[in-house]
This record gives structure tokens, sequence and C-alpha cells, in this order.
């Protein structure tokens, strides 16, 4: 009876649907735990993504596991919240109602658009999309691991040293952070994890090109000699980085760089991003890269009850033309603002302008190296990766993941191995033996490059080379 009278009490309580568990979504739903609504959270994922360390599970430093945790554990203590595993495929923002992926459709009083953002491939999603990687998913990060990781593979096999050392040439396009900071882990991996692992290729051959259109990197931000920092750290890793240098074509053998034609086995894209396109779906003013265009408290002009936030929104401070940038915290801050408006309403309340206090930004640059800068606080080389570290896993989900990050980094810089080098995926070999049916969106093209001759006669392989002797640090 006391059951009956509860659910019958929560029934009529107000429905706040928030769409997205990542760290906008996850952040507005903790903030309305034990608040007088009935909150349901919609995500196509049953995970809650740490995207920051996304370019750890592309180079092999870390599992997906170590990433991601499940939402309904997140939110397992909270109960006026349940979550729903689906995506999202439309709306009726007058209706009050989203479609999900099955055709049904779920009622709401209050909306929380929390869905991210995706690659932005500048219109040539139909062309380059296809023969460079991005890195927004853990299906992404896997494919790069992979990738990568059969391009050296494939080079050691490879006789003609022209098609090998193509092989061995990563091309990074993008110098924001997630360029910077996959450029710089690359050059760790060949320099330091692969160095003694193969007999043939020396994969501290390996080229690893980072193209940046404006002439300085990290330019969304960072303080220039922070951007001058990085780009020496990088340096000293070994990466060639190209400012000031437009990219003008990808096709499936490398990359048109101003002039010049780079061969290349692996073509990495961290050049932007954009929203998805479910923001589209709700009928109201989005800008060019897809976001919702939001008012001051984080609500939809004209609609008091859609929130929009995190990279899916733009949203101006007052007084700025520039919107506030698609970083963690700017999503985390605005979800919970979002959160609190809404129960600030419910208690016939007046909104709140929304506020963002910048705690500050950094990037990583390989296994010990890094920039950081937060107010008038900068730091670069190995104190500002000690800070990278410490922040990084003090914002990891979940007390299983920050053990395991912490283990898996010590044995790494340690040992300068890695645990997570696995090729994995739905390839065979043997185009003819289809054992398992393949999805439809793994592509043909996306196999290495270079396919090589097989290894005839013992002459012609190339010579052995000795290991090479662990890297000093
Ligand atoms: C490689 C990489 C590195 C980064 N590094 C940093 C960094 O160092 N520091 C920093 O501050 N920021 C970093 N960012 C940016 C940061 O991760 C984002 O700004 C942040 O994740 C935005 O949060 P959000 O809640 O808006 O979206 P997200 O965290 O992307 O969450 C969106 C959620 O919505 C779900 N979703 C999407 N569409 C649907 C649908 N139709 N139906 C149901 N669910 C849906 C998704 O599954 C996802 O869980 C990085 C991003 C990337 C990709």
């Amino acid at each position: 009876m006391e059951g009956t009278t509860a659910s019958a009490k929560s029934s009529s309580l107000p429905r706040v649907v928030i769409i997205g568990g990542g760290f906008g979504g996850l952040h507005a739903a903790r903030e309305l735990d034990g608040a007088p609504v009935q909150v349901t959270l919609v995500d196509r994922w049953n995970y809650h993504l740490f995207q920051p360390l996304l370019y750890q599970v592309a180079m092999a430093g870390l599992s997906p596991a170590d990433i991601a945790y499940p939402i309904r554990t997140v939110l397992r203590s909270q109960e006026n919240t349940r979550i729903v595993h689906a995506e999202v495929k439309g709306a009726d923002v007058n209706a009050r109602t989203l479609t999900l992926h099955d055709g049904t459709t779920i009622p709401y009083d209050y909306l929380i658009i929390a869905s991210g953002a995706r690659t932005n491939f500048f219109g040539k999603e139909d062309t380059w999309a296809h023969h460079a990687l991005g890195l927004k998913s853990i299906e992404d990060a896997l494919e790069v691991r992979r990738r990568v990781l059969l391009a050296f593979e494939t080079a050691e096999r490879e006789q003609d040293p022209k098609k090998r050392q193509a092989l061995l040439t990563f091309v990074v396009i993008g110098g924001g952070p997630t360029g910077v900071e996959i450029a710089g882990a690359l050059s760790d991996l060949a320099r330091t994890v692969l160095a003694r692992d193969f007999r043939v290729i020396d994969p501290k051959s390996a080229r690893v090109i980072l193209v940046e259109m404006v002439d300085r990197l990290l330019a969304g931000g960072f303080d220039e000699s922070l951007s001058q920092s990085a780009k020496r750290q990088l340096e000293e890793l070994g990466v060639e980085v190209r400012l000031g240098t437009a990219v003008k074509d990808i096709n499936e053998q490398g990359v048109q760089v101003g002039d010049e034609f780079i061969e290349s086995g692996v073509v990495l894209w961290t050049a932007g991003v954009m929203a998805r396109r479910l923001t589209r779906k709700f009928g109201v003013e989005t800008d060019k890269g897809g976001r919702i265009v939001v008012g001051n408290d984080c609500s939809v002009p004209g609609h008091p009850e859609l929130f929009a936030i995190g990279d899916c929104a733009r949203f101006v401070p007052e007084g700025t033309t520039q919107p506030l940038p698609g970083v963690a915290q700017v999503a985390i801050q605005q979800g919970k603002h979002a959160a609190r408006m809404i129960v600030a309403t419910l208690e016939s309340k007046p909104r709140e302008t929304f506020s963002y206090y910048d705690k500050g930004m950094m990037a990583t640059i390989g296994r010990s190296r890094a920039i950081a800068q937060a107010g008038k606080v900068k730091l670069s080389g190995f104190m500002a990766w000690m800070a990278w570290l410490v922040v990084h896993i003090w914002f990891l989900v979940g007390f299983r993941n920050r053990v395991s990050v912490v283990l898996n980094w010590f044995w790494a810089y340690l040992t300068y191995r890695r645990g997570a080098r696995l090729i994995t995926g739905w390839r065979s070999w043997d185009w003819n033996d289809h054992d398992h049916v393949m999805p439809p969106q793994y592509e043909p093209n996306s196999m290495p490059r270079a396919a090589p001759a097989p290894i005839e006669k013992a002459s012609e392989a190339p010579p052995l080379r000795a290991p090479a002797p662990r890297p000093a640090e």
C-alpha cells in the first residue's frame, strides 16, 4: 500500500528528461538527486566516457574499460532517476515528446539536451572522412589503435623501403590539444615502447608529422609562450611540426599538404568537432556548427522548458562575442546550472544567468611532459605533466578506474611497456573467408595501405636488426 502511494506520488512529479550521460548530462542528473522531479537519462551508450583520455586508448596506453563507467552504476543510489539505454532520433517540442530509435516516445516537462559533438570534416565527409580517422568514441580509439599497430606490423614484412617508410609515416591533422597529445603519444609509442620489439624495421625511424593551419599550436586559449613550449617539447620527441600549413587533400595514399604530398600509412584527424545531427531535430535556432543557440540561463529562447548544454550548445557570455569552448568544465558547470534552474522554476524562483568559472587548461606531450595554464599560472615540462596526471585521475569516474589507470601509467612509466597493444577488430586477412558477418561501417579501405609482397625466399627478406637498447629517459 505504502509502495503504491509512493509510486503514485512520484508519477505526479514533473518529468525531467536528459539526453546524454556525458559530462554535462551526468552532472545535471546528479544535481537533481533528491529534487522533487522524476529524472530520465537517455543515452545510446550504457557508459559515461572520459573523452580526455581517449587518446591513451588509441595509443595502447589504457584499455577502454579504464576510461568508461556504466551510467547505471554511477546513478544507482539516486532513487528519483531511471536510465534508458536508447538513441533519441527525433523530438516534438510542441507535444514535448522524444522519439527513440525503436519508435517509442518519451514525454517530458523539462528537457536537457546534452548530446555532445562529433568529428567535423568541414564538408569532406564523403571523401576525406574515408581516409582520415577521427577520435570521438571508444570505437574510434580502437580503430586508431588497430591501424597504427597494423602499420608497424605491415612495415615489418614490407620489402620495398619506400613503401615501408610510407607505412611508418603518420600524419596528425589539427594542432589543438588532442592533436598535440596524440602526436606526442604516437612518437613516444614508436621511439620507446615499440623500439625493441621488431627485428626488421626500426620503429624509431617512424615519422610523426603534425599539421596545423594557423601559425601556432594550441591557438584556442593557451598563452603564446605555452604554444611555443608545446612545439619545442614535441620537436624534442621527434615530431615534425608544420605550422601555417593547410591540408589540400586526403586520399588513400596520404595527404596533400601545401605543395607536398606526404605518403602516409595512417592519417589522424583532430581538426574540429561539430554538434550531432540530433540538434537539428528540435526546430530551434542552431549555429553553423549545429550547436543550439541558448540564452543566459542555458535555456532555448522561447522555450523555458528546453535546455541545451555542453558541446551541443552555443552559449555566448554577456558582454562577449565568442561562445564558450567545447570543454568538459563548461559542460559540467552548465549541466549543474540547468538542473538548478529547473528546480528554481518549480519553486517559483527567478532564473539566474550562467557564469562560467574557468579552471584552466592543460595538454600532455608524451610520457613526462605537458603544458598547463590556470589564470596567471603557467607550467610546462615535468611539473605540468604531474599536474595533468593528478587532475585526470581526480576527474575519472569510478574508484576501480582510478586505481587501474594509476597502475597502468606507473607500469608504463617504469617499463616502457603498454599492456593494451592489441590489434582487434572484425577483419580477417583472407577476404574470402568471412566466418563472421562484418558490420557495414567497417569499410574495406580501412586496411593498411601498401600490402606487402610475400617473402618467398629467405634471401629476399630484409635483414634482421638487433633489438634496440632500452631508451634512456
Ligand atoms: C579526444 C578528446 C580529448 C579531449 N580532451 C579534453 C581535455 O583534455 N579537457 C577538456 O576539458 N575537454 C576535453 N575534451 C572535450 C570534452 O570531452 C567535451 O567538451 C565534453 O565531453 C562535452 O561534454 P558533453 O556532455 O557536452 O558531451 P559528451 O561528453 O560528448 O556526452 C554526450 C553524450 O550524449 C550521448 N548521445 C549523443 N547523441 C545521442 C542520442 N541521439 N541519443 C542518446 N544519447 C546520445 C553520447 O552517447 C554521450 O554519452 C576532449 C574531447 C575529445 C574527443
